[in-house]
């Protein structure tokens, strides 16, 4: 295996299947199925699970509400699709962790870096929610932050496309894909593979990206692998 621990980032729209909002039970479904597979090759698996499926701060901001109230709605909104994960997953029968940055003791473990470490080692999947704890903030920067906490061997970016394109390519149907990228190249030509936080932390830290389709069958296993799958991006 080229990875052994590996940070998986779902947006929140990846759970709402064709419905594009909430949570569709058969789309969360499939999904952990893949994710129990490479779970059970012995790879380390952490989640940092979105919330934009149910509440995306900046949305109600710019429809006045305080952004600090809206973001900490979005937070709350990730701890949603965390717990339906966790139950997917569960139900494949795998142990999964709910770790979460705003503590909610009754509902799930508050997030301790040395505890989410020894639950890995230990081959449980974690699942990370509330993002980073602070308005502000997206999941991608939580993924980004968790990964380095954690010493992920990479970041696995779930997206509904293959990799990273120079233009859209839902879009445009010439749009190119590249094979690798450093965080330069996405920082400079203004590429959508996480926010500018996201990837400066993973740049000062060298963390890989690896950006892929999470509806391909198979993918992630591909990726833990070794093998060339979607787009990369490290170090120049
Ligand atoms: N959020 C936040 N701080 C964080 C992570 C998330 O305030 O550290 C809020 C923010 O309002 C965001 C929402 O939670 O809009 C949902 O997260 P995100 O938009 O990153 O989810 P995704 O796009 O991955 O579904």
């Amino acid at each position: 295996m080229k990875y052994k621990r590996v940070l998986i980032k779902l947006s929140g729209e990846a759970l709402a299947g064709d419905q594009g909002f909430g949570i569709d039970p058969e789309t969360i479904s499939s999904i952990s199925q893949e994710l129990v597979e490479v779970a059970n090759t012995g790879v380390q698996l952490a989640i940092v699970i979105g919330g934009g499926n149910i509440f995306r701060g900046v949305s109600a901001s710019s429809k006045g509400m305080d952004r600090a109230s809206a973001d900490y709605m979005g937070m709350l909104a990730t701890v949603m699709n965390a717990l339906a994960i966790q139950d997917a997953l569960e139900k494949l029968g795998v142990t999964t962790r709910v770790m979460t940055a705003i503590t909610m003791r009754e509902v799930a473990e508050p997030y301790i870096r040395r505890r989410a470490i020894r639950h890995l080692e230990k081959g449980r999947i974690v699942i990370c929610a509330a993002g980073t704890g602070n308005p502000y903030f997206t999941t991608d920067t939580a993924a980004a932050l968790r990964a380095m906490e954690l010493k992920a061997d990479a970041i696995l970016k779930a997206t509904k496309v293959n990799g990273v394109y120079d233009k859209d390519p839902v879009k445009h149907p010439d749009a190119k894909m590249f094979d690798r990228l450093t965080y330069i190249d996405v920082l400079q030509k203004r590429l959508k593979v996480m926010d500018s936080t996201a990837i400066s932390l993973c740049m000062d830290n060298n963390m890989p990206i690896v950006v892929f389709n999470l509806f391909e069958t198979g993918n992630i296993k591909r990726i833990v692998s070794g093998e060339q799958v979607g787009t990369i991006v490290q170090g120049g």
